[in-house]
């Protein structure tokens, strides 16, 4: 009799909690299904792990800042990896996401600074190089003390795109300016290579220095 018609879900719980999971689900690598077992695993541990996730993020949404210099995400403007005299700030690596900056410091491949540029140039999708932090890039460069620019961007077609532009933005500074190689990756089997990075590393070939 009062069957509720198949396309409407009904509710499990109450508003609240339809609501971190409807919140939940906008996590990337989380659909509706892992945002309710996640919500489900949160308010059954309560004290343990609710209260304090909402306490991290509460202090997160009142400390978490754009550098105004590198374009990177931290508490503090200029960020920690700007304002650290450890590193060497000759090098700017330029990314297209804080992601992709996370993922260089933990493989700890530099000891650099950085550019975080916030996208890739793709006109498709209406993104410009006034989009972009280019602009900030290029008087960082020109403010002088840099000496390598380190295009560390995607391996896709508006990545590539993104460092062509950047290099003809950058020419007539004098800044040396590289990109990451294509290839074959650690542990990889050529075999099991695609024909685009078998022939780009074909391409990108070193010297071979055996000891
Ligand atoms: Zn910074």
């Amino acid at each position: 009799m009062d069957a509720i018609p198949e396309k409407m879900s009904r509710s499990v719980a109450g508003p609240e909690i339809e609501r971190l999971i409807q919140l939940l689900a906008k996590l990337p690598g989380l659909g509706p299904r892992s945002a309710r077992r996640a919500a489900l695993h949160l308010v059954k541990k309560k004290d343990d792990l609710l209260a304090p996730l909402a306490k991290a993020m509460d202090v997160a949404l009142e400390t978490v800042v754009v550098c105004s210099t590198c374009g990177n995400i931290d508490t503090s403007d200029p960020c920690t990896i700007c304002t650290d005299p450890r590193r060497d700030s000759t090098t700017i690596v330029v990314v297209e996401d804080v992601s992709d900056l996370w993922a260089l410091e933990r493989a700890s491949a530099l000891n650099a600074r950085y550019h975080v540029l916030g996208g890739a140039l793709s006109p498709l999708d209406g993104v410009g190089p006034d989009d972009l932090g280019i602009d900030k890039l290029v008087g960082r460069v020109s403010a002088g003390g840099v000496s390598e620019v380190i295009l560390a961007v995607n391996a896709t077609v508006e990545g590539q795109t993104t460092a062509h532009y950047i290099m003809d933005r950058l020419a007539g500074t004098g800044v040396k300016v590289s990109r990451l190689a294509h290839g074959v990756p650690v542990g990889g089997e050529l075999d099991y290579l695609d024909e685009g990075t078998l022939s780009a590393a074909m391409r990108q070939r070193t010297p071979f220095h055996g000891g």
